[in-house]
């Protein structure tokens, strides 16, 4: 046997481990899994478990309806809140079709391949995310409501309520599934929180979102509350955005290093190649309707295309760090994206605009308010999509992440989101009923 094979099943042993959840995340960020009992690991590991794919939105339009799920075995965790005899397990997997070749279509592999030709180039990068997300009452039959489960604000301490305890519960139950916790905080929005965990290299910190979304979610709803990563869930609140921190290492060196607040020249490319390609990868960072309800201006969300030095209203806000250690934020991002693709394409394009030594456009170093005045003088500064669908149009006019997420996968992307769009337009909403009805 493998040693692989042999390890994994000492982790079973050693566990009393009785179910084995096989997970991979769909094209839309959804965790999928499947079950399977320790007895079929040395299968699972050897060859593969089978699944039928045409039932995953996304893959079914791959020609095979049988894919493989196999087990990358350094993702095996415990599933803390599953019960402590005959414990339950998870594996993240990797996609492969029968014959044994990889998934094309697969966003885990997209992203590992991302990193392997920058890691050919000598490039490593870190990645974090700050995930804001609300926690909801629920109402008698379970459903979720929009009702916010306190009134608190930013940094509040809350008197002792269920959302506090919930978000104190969220925090020990990731650290025992080895997270580092850096912080966690009431948001600006009633019932908002952050929980910000510490940096990885872009694999395991997508892996690490996957499973930070899996535990808020799931320990809410033991806790008989609805936590919601949706963007915009409130017109008078905030929304959720999931910032992400990106730093580029070559031999261990920092690349971006911000020596006396003077950026790098491969930084300034880095960042001039993300914002060159962020209206088409804004659809993938930015998947829903509702995404672009929270990027309409103010509430520290972001709506030009623009960067700056400590300023959190714009696009990547370069933060002014103690520890010299340079790294870039990105604010667009929003918890409801694939986080594999989104990596993948910032990553690349960062990368592209290191080797095209693109030029980094001015800072913008302004309060919002003022650039969003001054945006009707400035004609230059460009906006981020303003609807899902214009950047599904900027998507598709973009050749780098179509070669990126493949012909495939862009296609079925593409034509998936049109037709969300259009279900979406085709409603007629209470705002229209409201603002037209007794005029016309
Ligand atoms: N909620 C804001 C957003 O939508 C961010 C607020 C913050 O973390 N400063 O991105
Ligand atoms: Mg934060
Ligand atoms: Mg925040
Ligand atoms: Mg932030």
């Amino acid at each position: 046997l493998a040693k692989r094979t042999i390890d994994a099943m000492e982790f079973i042993e050693d566990n009393d481990v009785k179910f084995i959840r096989l997970q991979f995340c769909d094209l839309f960020g959804q965790n999928r899994n499947i079950a399977i009992t320790p007895m079929q690991i040395e299968r699972a590991l050897s060859s593969g478990i089978p699944f039928d794919a045409s039932l995953v939105v996304g893959f079914s339009e791959s020609n095979y309806s049988d894919l493989l799920l196999c087990p990358d075995i350094s993702t095996i965790q415990i599933l803390p809140w599953r019960p402590q005899q005959g414990k339950v397990a998870r594996i993240i997997c990797d996609i492969r079709y029968p014959n044994g070749d990889i998934f094309e279509s697969d966003s885990r592999r997209i992203l590992k391949e991302t990193l392997e030709r920058a890691a050919a180039k000598g490039f490593q990068f870190n990645t974090s995310a700050e995930c804001e997300f609300y926690l909801f009452k629920q109402d008698e039959n379970g459903d979720p409501t929009t009702i916010p489960t306190d009134k608190a604000g930013y940094f509040d301490l809350a008197p002792y309520d269920r959302g506090e305890n919930t978000r104190r519960e969220i925090c020990l139950t990731l650290e025992d599934m080895g997270f580092e916790i850096e912080s966690s905080r009431h948001e600006a929005g009633r019932g908002q929180h952050e929980i910000d965990f510490k940096y990885d290299d872009a694999l395991s910190s997508a892996d690490n979102i996957m499973t930070f979304k899996t535990v808020v979610k799931t320990v809410a709803q033991r806790n008989g509350i609805h936590a919601s990563f949706l963007p915009k869930p409130l017109v008078d609140e905030p929304g959720s955005g999931m910032h992400i921190h990106i730093s580029l290492e070559k031999d261990g060196m920092s690349v971006f290093e911000n020596k006396n607040n003077v950026l790098s020249a491969e930084a300034k490319y880095f960042i001039a190649g993300v914002l060159a390609h962020i209206k088409g990868i804004t659809a993938v960072a930015n998947p829903l309707v509702n995404s672009y309800k929270r990027l309409t201006g103010g509430q520290e969300a972001p709506q030009l295309i623009s960067w700056g030095v400590g300023n959190r209203s714009s696009l990547i806000r370069i933060p002014t760090l103690a520890d010299n250690y340079f790294r870039f934020e990105l604010r667009s991002p929003d918890p409801t994206c694939n986080p594999y693709l989104t990596f993948a394409l910032i990553l690349e394009a960062g990368l592209e605009g290191i080797e095209k030594k693109l030029p980094l456009m001015d800072e913008l170093a302004m309060g919002e308010n003022e650039i969003i005045k001054d945006v009707k003088i400035n004609e230059s500064i460009e906006e981020l999509p303003i609807t899902l669908i214009e950047a599904i149009a900027d998507m598709k006019a973009d050749p780098l992440i179509k070669t990126i997420l493949g012909e495939n996968l862009a296609k079925n992307y593409i034509e998936l989101k049109t037709l969300e769009w259009m279900d979406y337009i085709k409603t007629v909403h209470p705002w229209e009923i409201d603002r037209y009805l007794s005029t016309y």
